[in-house]
């Protein structure tokens, strides 16, 4: 039996493991962190939980390709779906702009605020309708496919080619301008920040969000990793937490032996590294075996950049049933970190449909406040100095609090500040990049990514995860961990277990 270690335990390290124990390979997971998970994760507070990633995922519609590998993989065994209302309330002045489940409501509830966007309204509507019967192709990768199967592909993305044509080159401002209203206009320009990002970093979610493709397991984020290990263990796979590997040893083309941190070392036949793709390149192989795809991406964050996220967890002394979900308010400009762009809106998530989250009767929130450059940049200096880091982080989580005092004069007194993560705690926990929670953004000067994970010079050290395919996030996790155990037993002639 062929022996795989896989480096790094989050969703598609998990994946990864799951797919080489179902195809007859032994495997063993080692993971830097004490748990499971990676960025897929959460974390308990002062007997509250702070949900620390799931806002969507896509692949909770029944009967769906990309459903069933998450049942395949034991994330959704018997868990109930929570569809919010709504992806996104938007504020402005005394205006509620909702981003609606039910694309006729959204529709008409845009109209009813200003009939003079009739044209751009339905246009927007419109393409967001073709988006919603986008399937992310779950089948064999596309390297892997034969030319019959490629032109199937080809041909069932006939509806969204001309799509990601048109809106992969207009920016978020831009397509933000089509609409006359203050309100609409802020709604959609809210979504990111200055700059060249790509409409359909916004279309896409909203597709897949009102074609009911994507909403959110119950339990959230930590359980579903942690169904993910229990499948795996039950699988016969090995765990080793806290155990950061550090370095490889190659021999003949071949990696052979890799050390960790704690002292422990592990031989295999195949190395999977599931972990950031600048881990493996700088750290595990020392510069030497990189990757012009990867290095021309590092070296141009203008075209390719990346985001992190301050991640404020707050506890509220009462419940919130009657706020929408996710809630983007204005703010009085929080300045962070002296940037010279304050901030203008806060999105706030409360988890009120959770009973387990928080002491009965109370609520927990968090709040993601997007970082990218020259925010990044900034954090990486901060944290050398820890007590400048730390005094930060409660400013912020300070400042946040007094923004919901003035949004909700009533809750006043009885919100507590529970943690505040920063760019660097992703680092810290995760090696994460700069922190990234996805791969690289789309932007209409970058082109998209679409890596096999095969290291150049290398037969048996792969890569697999969100870093593979853009825009990142827990599907593409799902998919690369899937794919990469694909490669393998192509090359080990082993018939693939499909899907059932
Ligand atoms: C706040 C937040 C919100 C998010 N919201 C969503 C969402 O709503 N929907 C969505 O789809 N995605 C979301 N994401 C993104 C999603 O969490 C990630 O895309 C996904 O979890 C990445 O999985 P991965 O397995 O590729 O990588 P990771 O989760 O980064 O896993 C890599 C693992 O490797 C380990 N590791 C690294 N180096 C080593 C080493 N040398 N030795 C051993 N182990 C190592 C790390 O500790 C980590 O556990 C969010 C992320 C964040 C942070």
């Amino acid at each position: 039996m062929k022996k795989i270690v896989i480096i790094g335990g989050g969703i598609s390290g998990l994946t990864a493991g799951i797919f080489a124990q179902k195809n007859g390979f032994e495997s063993i997971i080692l993971e830097k962190h004490h748990t499971m998970g990676g960025e897929c994760t959460g974390w308990d507070r002062e007997n509250y939980h702070i949900d620390g990633c799931i806002h969507w995922l896509v692949g909770t519609k029944e009967g769906t390709p990309i459903r069933r590998l998450w049942e395949y993989v034991g994330a959704l065994d018997g868990v109930e779906i929570y569809h919010p209302e709504s992806f996104l309330a938007f504020e402005y002045q005394d205006i509620t702009v909702n981003f609606y489940r039910d694309l006729e409501r959204l529709k008409s509830s845009w109209l009813e605020k200003s009939p003079n966007d009739r044209n751009s309204i339905e246009e927007f509507c419109s393409t967001i309708k073709k988006l919603q019967s986008f399937q992310m192709p779950v089948g064999k990768p596309m390297d892997m496919m034969n030319v019959f199967q490629k032109i199937q592909f080809m041909a069932s993305m006939k509806d969204i080619g001309p799509i990601m044509q048109k809106y992969s080159k207009l920016s978020v401002q831009e397509l933000a301008s089509k609409f006359k209203h203050p309100a609409l206009k802020g709604a959609i320009n809210s979504f990111m920040p200055d700059g060249n990002f790509s409409a359909i970093s916004i279309l896409f979610p909203l597709g897949t969000f009102t074609g009911n493709q994507s909403s959110i397991p119950y339990g959230g984020s930590k359980a579903m990793a942690l169904r993910m290990v229990d499948k795996y263990v039950s699988l016969g796979g090995k765990v080793e937490t806290s155990c950061e590997v550090t370095d490889l040893t190659i021999k003949r083309r071949q990696v052979n032996k890799i050390n960790c941190r704690n002292g422990k070392f592990f031989t295999g036949d195949y190395f999977i590294t599931a972990c950031d793709a600048k881990v493996l390149y700088e750290r595990l192989l020392k510069g030497e075996y990189n990757d012009p795809k990867f290095q021309k991406r590092y070296n141009n964050p203008k075209d390719y950049p990346l985001a992190s996220n301050i991640y404020v967890g707050i506890g509220y002394e009462s419940t919130m049933d009657d706020i929408p979900r996710t809630l983007r308010f204005p703010v009085n400009s929080i300045n962070i970190n002296q940037n010279d762009k304050p901030i203008e809106h806060l999105q706030m998530t409360h988890y009120t449909y959770e009973k387990k989250f928080a002491p009965k009767g109370h609520s927990v929130v968090t709040f993601a406040i997007n970082q990218f450059e020259p925010e990044l940049t900034v954090w990486e200096k901060l944290i050398k100095d820890k007590e400048q880091y730390k005094q930060e982080k409660t400013r912020i989580g300070e400042e946040v609090i007094k923004a919901m005092e003035t949004r909700f004069p009533y809750m006043k007194g009885k919100l507590k500040l529970l943690d505040v993560a920063s760019p660097q705690t992703y680092q810290r926990y995760c090696n994460a990049y700069r922190g990234a929670f996805m791969g690289f953004w789309p932007t209409l000067s970058g082109k998209s990514l679409a890596h096999t994970g095969k290291i150049k010079g290398l037969k048996n050290l792969m890569l697999s995860g969100q870093w593979l395919q853009p825009p990142g996030g827990l599907p593409v996790a799902l998919i690369t961990g899937k794919d990469t155990i694909m490669r393998l037993c192509k090359k080990e002639k082993i018939k693939f277990e499909e899907l059932n």
